[in-house]
């Protein structure tokens, strides 16, 4: 073999081993970024997936704060305005339809994110289908449009979609953008508008100064979230029952001289009175004690601790209460 063909061999070898070793390298990378976007997608959806659970926990909690489900039966479910439906009737057609819990507040947030209320709210899709009424339900369901365009009708129809997916409300893209959460608050009225408040006698005479404080952080005898509003008055300032009832004397450590009025829609609670006055059944308005510190509020100004638990349940805000009655 003559030198110069043998030199060109060699450089032929070199030049595929190169080759070789480049390949090599290239399928390497492209194993790598392979492993690397698989990562990438996986903590894109992970970061999904957490907001969105986020996102309905958020809903959950805010919904179910202090929500107080009175009297549906004396809301309207009539149209007005038209084909609109009032807040408050929607309310009652979802609790009828069977949500109850944060969960209904959620649903009266998503019909009136849908639809404002409209019942014969209707919009077409590019892909040929249509949204209709109060919950926007899609003609994919197949329903009748006499169903979907009659309030009562688009509820219960509403209700099994959301039973159908586990009673959850992912069929909603206004729930899974978030968008019923502007709607939480006015779905939260709609769903207090009932409550007796314009009956009750406000428990404290004046001067007196409000608290809109339920829920705030309270570190007497351990942490918890406080129970009722307080109401800033001066020492011996009356303290009566809101609503006709049984005034029962229920002291304690903390609350010092504490009375109860027991009466039907539920019992109020009041705490660090200076002493009581009329116990035993007592008339809306009657004077049940004094306001005063007893209790663990003997540093703090003179305030009655004012507590609600409608239909002897669970404390809930009373602000709605006593704004309208103080
Ligand atoms: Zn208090």
């Amino acid at each position: 073999m003559p030198q110069a063909d043998g030199l060109r061999a060699r450089r032929l070898e070199e030049q595929r081993r190169m080759l070789y070793v480049v390949r090599a390298e290239l399928a390497r990378t492209a194993g790598e970024l392979k492993r690397h976007e698989a990562a990438l997608v996986a903590g894109v959806l992970d970061v999904r997936r957490a907001s969105a659970r986020a996102r309905k926990r958020q809903s959950k909690v805010y919904a179910g704060a202090g929500v107080e489900w009175a009297s549906p039966s004396r809301c309207p479910t009539a149209l007005e305005l038209g084909n609109r439906l009032s807040d408050c009737g929607l309310a009652v057609l979802a609790a009828a339809a069977g949500w109850d819990g944060s969960d209904l507040v959620i649903a009266v947030a998503i019909a009136l994110a849908e639809s404002g209320g409209q019942a014969d709210a209707l919009s077409f899709n590019p892909n040929g289908t249509s949204d209709e009424g109060l919950w926007q339900i899609n003609s994919a369901h197949g329903n009748p449009m006499s169903c979907t365009l009659d309030p009562r009708c688009n509820a219960e129809l509403a209700f099994a979609i959301y039973e159908a997916d586990g009673r959850s409300f992912r069929s909603w893209t206004t729930y899974e953008t978030g968008r019923h959460l502007a709607f939480l608050e006015r779905a939260k009225a709609a769903l207090t508008l009932e409550r007796p408040e314009a009956t009750w006698i406000c428990p404290v005479d004046p001067p007196r100064r409000l608290s809109d404080d339920f829920g705030a952080p309270r570190y007497g005898g351990g942490y918890h979230p406080h129970a009722g509003n307080d109401i800033f008055a001066p020492g011996g300032t009356p303290v009566r029952a809101p609503f006709a009832g049984v005034a029962v004397e229920a002291p304690s450590e903390l609350g010092g001289l504490g009375v109860r009025v027991e009466g039907a829609p539920g019992y109020v609670y009041n705490a660090h009175l200076s002493r009581y006055e009329a116990l035993g059944p007592v008339t809306a308005g009657a004077i049940i004690g004094y306001v005063g510190n007893s209790g663990n509020a003997a540093t703090t100004a003179p305030h009655d601790h004012f507590e609600w638990h409608p239909d002897y349940g669970e404390a809930v805000d009373p602000y709605t209460h006593l704004l309208a009655a103080c």
